[in-house]
């Protein structure tokens, strides 16, 4: 049964939606515009994600502004001014200055939702470094991948996870000179691997921003293709002024709000609105060091006064588990808009949305290498439960076909499946895969940029995400790369071939199912696949190993010998098999 389209009641809003006429906006947009409600460098110096972020309000008079407020896991609370964050990168990027640490030079970080995350990325970007993200509940394997390919110079992560995961991964790493340890006392754990309170202390609380220029880069997020090594994707410093825009017009900051985003800084939304949007606007945050807890959220939500929160489906689809009747238990009173991203937003979600909060879920799509928000459900437009809404303004979003030449081809018909495609020249556009030209390249037809997406486009605008055109899995809102997780299946002695894929799951959209042929002399049961999966686990980490195994005699490949992931997920789900017809003879 279709879901009834979800309209506003205007005399809801405690404040005027900052996109009031969508329309009006998209015509009157213009990027040079958008790029002059920032302020750029003392002395027209260039552009700097930093200084828009945190010290550009401290220089207008808004210093003693709460910019984070850290919960720990415990409950306590440490609040940060724009002031206070203003001094802490400081003193991070005089940390890298005296470590010798040049501009554009990767400062990697591997932590928990901690105060000293927050300095060491903003700090790493005063300083002109490249500032790159990793997911903390990652194993060694991708941890080693990332930094190798990125020839990190420092690493800022805690003496635990140093110890579980990159202390030994130290002789694979030539680039890597320093590890930051963000807690513990003052001591080092040895050559090279120091203790980051104790530096911070050392040195000064005020630094001269970096020079800047638009397109520098700033940030390497990493993300993953169907086949071969995580991708790093580069974007620059004027990245910000999406951030900046998409933070009003897509998430209706305003003045005065208090913004939860939920998302891990380790993924690019944690990044991009876990910590420079809300902070470009002058925008007070919320960071809960803790994992999802129903009880515990809804107690932030309630006794924080959260306005604007910024979550996903997964996470949502959690606290429908646990039943609205939780929520009513608080006073949520000051919600005011509620967006999610990062996976597909079931229709029952946004209506349960609307039934429990009052508002509905507004769903948002981007990726990685979008940067920012690129289609949105906006707070004065209707919604249509299930669709990811319309591009942003200055954004123009199509569903495509590929032509025989390498190009693309727009499809006006609407409701028509395609590629969702978008046309390239926003400011926070991915500027390369690191090292990778060839697979960059890839991704462009004449002046598209492809995402990878399927989708459908209605008659009125709206756009629905149909399914990923490649092979990565969406797993608790986390992108997966199948091959990262079978090379490191293959590297288990009794594994011949391995090949993973998605498999649909109530709750996380979608787990991790491997399927893999062993050789010969060794026995499919118990005992092999409780050691495979440890072996997985503790090389991926819980967020990328397989959350199931199954042996098969042989796996179906094409009669080039590549793998049919796609077979063997439509038989695992009994969907359609589809075109058999390059499928090697003996595995029909
Ligand atoms: P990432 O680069 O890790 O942020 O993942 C981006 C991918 O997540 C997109 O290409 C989509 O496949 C998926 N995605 C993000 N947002 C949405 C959404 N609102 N609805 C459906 N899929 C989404």
């Amino acid at each position: 049964m279709p879901f009834e389209t979800i309209t506003k009641h205007p005399e809801r809003f405690p404040v005027a939606p900052n996109l009031a006429d969508y329309e009006a906006a998209r015509a009157d947009f213009d990027w040079d515009a958008a790029r002059a409600a920032l302020s750029g460098l003392p002395g027209g110096q260039g552009l700097n994600i930093a200084y828009e972020a945190v010290d550009r309000h401290v220089a207008a008079g808004r210093g003693d502004r709460r910019a984070i407020r850290h919960i720990d896991r415990h409950g306590g609370i440490t609040d940060l001014s724009f002031s206070d964050l203003a001094r802490e990168s400081a003193r991070f990027a005089n940390v890298l200055g005296g470590l010798g640490i040049e501009r554009g030079e990767r400062v990697f970080a591997l932590s928990g939702r901690v105060p000293a995350l927050y300095a060491a990325a903003l700090g790493t970007l005063k300083a002109g470094a490249v500032f790159c993200p990793l997911f903390s509940a990652f194993g060694p394997e991708p941890i080693a991948a990332r930094l190798e390919i990125g020839s990190g110079r420092v690493l800022v992560t805690s003496r635990i996870l140093y110890r579980r995961k990159v202390a030994d991964l130290c002789a694979r790493l030539p680039a890597l000179d320093y590890v930051l340890l963000t807690d513990g006392g003052p001591e080092d754990e040895g050559d090279g691997v120091l203790a980051l309170p104790r530096l911070m202390a050392d040195v000064s609380d005020s630094f001269t921003i970096a020079p800047t220029a638009p397109e520098d880069m700033a940030l390497l997020h990493f993300t993953s293709g169907t086949t071969g090594k995580p991708k790093g994707a580069i974007h620059v410093h004027q990245a910000v002024v999406m951030h900046a825009m998409t933070g009003r017009m897509a998430l209706d900051l305003h003045d005065g709000d208090v913004f939860w985003c939920t998302a891990d800084p380790g993924w690019v939304t944690g990044t991009s609105y876990g910590i420079i949007s809300p902070l470009v606007n002058g925008v007070g945050m919320i960071v809960d060091e803790a994992e999802f807890d129903a009880d515990r959220w809804y107690g932030i939500l309630q006794d924080q006064r959260v306005t604007v929160w910024y979550t996903a489906p997964t996470a949502i689809r959690m606290l429908m588990e646990v039943g609205a009747d939780v929520a009513k238990g608080y006073d949520l009173s000051s919600l005011r808009f509620l967006a999610s991203v990062g996976e597909p937003l079931n229709p029952e979600a946004v209506v349960w949305g609307a039934e429990t909060f009052g508002i509905p879920f507004h769903d948002n799509w981007w990726q990685t290498e979008t940067g920012g928000i690129m289609i949105a459900n906006y707070a004065a437009m209707p919604v249509k439960p299930g669709s990811m809404g319309r591009p942003l303004p200055g954004i123009a979003a199509g569903i495509v076909e590929r032509t025989e030449d390498g190009g693309a081809r727009e499809i006006a018909e609407p409701d028509t499946e395609g590629e969702l495609a978008l046309r390239v020249g926003w400011p926070s556009m991915f500027r390369g895969y690191l090292h990778e030209e060839a697979r960059y390249r890839k991704t462009f037809a004449g002046d598209w940029y492809l995402t990878g997406d399927l989708a459908k486009r209605d008659a009125d605008g709206y756009f629905w995400f149909v399914g990923r055109a490649d092979d990565v899995i969406k797993a608790a809102g986390h992108l997966i790369g199948p091959f990262e997780v079978e090379s490191v299946l293959m590297e288990h002695p009794a594994v011949a071939e391995a090949a993973v894929i998605g498999k649909p799951d109530d709750v996380a959209g979608n787990v991790i199912k491997a399927f893999v042929a062993l050789k010969q002399g060794y026995e499919p049961g118990e005992p092999l696949l409780k050691e495979l999966m440890a072996h997985a686990r503790k090389r991926l980490g819980p967020a990328v190993a397989p959350r199931e195994i199954a042996f098969r005699a042989n796996l179906p490949k094409t009669r080039s010998g590549k793998i049919m992931r796609r077979l063997l997920r439509a038989r695992e789900l009994g969907l359609p098999e589809g075109d058999l017809s390059t499928l090697e003879s003996d595995e029909r």
